[in-house]
């Protein structure tokens, strides 16, 4: 069994996304930037927000937090967006999800001009990813198809099970597979007997948030395992949806949690606010 290692590839992606911010910086005198929008006090999104801007500072992008209060209105959230989509000095909008249940999200997450539109959200990018096009795409899945390449594995005429079908997640992660040749299946919540179709996967991808969802007698032997799931655990520790200590020893390839898809996540975040600026400034050029 060997670990995925996602921790040193996002430092590898990161030092490349920093020298190229150097060279952009000298050949434009464009800085990448990116504004984050942060509604309430949720712990989490806190935490992966101020994740996200240590992420830029170490890169050297220029980036801005827009901390809102719970009860924001819809127009507030609405007015900000379009500050950030006539700012010059912005490349990339990221709207933190979850938002409260006053606000429209899908609303929101139309206003995002789709050229600054990092998180691969807009249903612009959804639907050029879907027909295969360039365009952004969600941070999370296509950090874990680096993730996969980085270790020569490919997809193409494999079984891949998806499990979780979210829009951030598991619908952009099957669309990427089938895009890459995969053959995919997609489970959810309602899928009758999950252990029937994870066992005729070689590569298992899910994202559902339930720990240890994907058990040993759910995997064929030296299968491909991808815990894309972020759970806390009773005794404080983040944990996937894998029981990773059995399953471990009967795959072939696993990503750990923390340290497998969680630090590529940022690190797609940095590429797809890079080539928002490059995008932005060969226009301008
Ligand atoms: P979500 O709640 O929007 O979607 C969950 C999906 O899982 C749904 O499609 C649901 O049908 C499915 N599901 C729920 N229970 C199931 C079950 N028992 N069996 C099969 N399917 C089931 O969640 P999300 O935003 O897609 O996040 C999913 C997980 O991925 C969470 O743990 C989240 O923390 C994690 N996540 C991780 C990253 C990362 O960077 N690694 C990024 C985003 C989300």
């Amino acid at each position: 069994m060997q670990i995925l290692d996602g921790k040193a590839l996002a430092q590898k992606i990161e030092k490349n996304v920093a020298d190229k911010v150097v060279k952009l910086k000298n050949e434009t005198g464009r800085t990448p930037g990116l504004a984050v929008i942060l509604v309430g006090q949720d712990p989490a999104s806190a935490a992966y927000v101020n994740m996200k801007k240590k992420a830029c500072d170490r890169v050297g992008f220029y980036s801005v937090t827009h901390e809102m209060p719970e009860d924001i209105s819809q127009e507030a959230i609405e007015k900000t967006i379009t500050m950030m989509n006539d700012n010059p000095n912005i490349d990339g909008i990221l709207v933190q999800l979850p938002l409260p249940p006053q606000i429209d999200t899908t609303k929101i997450l139309e206003l995002v001009d789709p050229s600054k539109d990092v998180d691969g959200f807009h249903p612009y990018n959804v639907g050029r990813l879907v027909t295969n096009l360039d365009g952004f795409v969600p941070c999370t899945p296509l950090g874990v198809m680096e993730l996969l390449a980085e270790y020569d594995i490919d997809v193409k005429g494999k079984n891949c099970c998806v499990v979780g079908a979210s829009n951030i997640v598991g619908k952009p992660m099957a669309n990427l597979l089938l895009n890459a040749d995969a053959t995919v299946e997609i489970c959810h919540i309602f899928t009758d007997d999950l252990k029937k179709h994870t066992l005729q996967a070689d590569i298992i991808l899910v994202g559902v948030g339930v720990i240890n969802l994907i058990k040993e007698d759910m995997v064929k032997d030296g299968a491909i395992i991808i815990d894309i799931g972020i759970n806390r655990a009773e005794n404080g520790k983040l944990v996937g949806d894998v029981d990773f200590e059995n399953v471990s020893k009967k795959c072939s390839y696993i990503t750990p949690v923390p340290g497998g898809v969680g630090p590529m996540t940022i690190a797609m975040l940095l590429s797809n606010t890079l080539k928002a600026a490059e995008l932005h400034a060969a226009e301008n050029a």
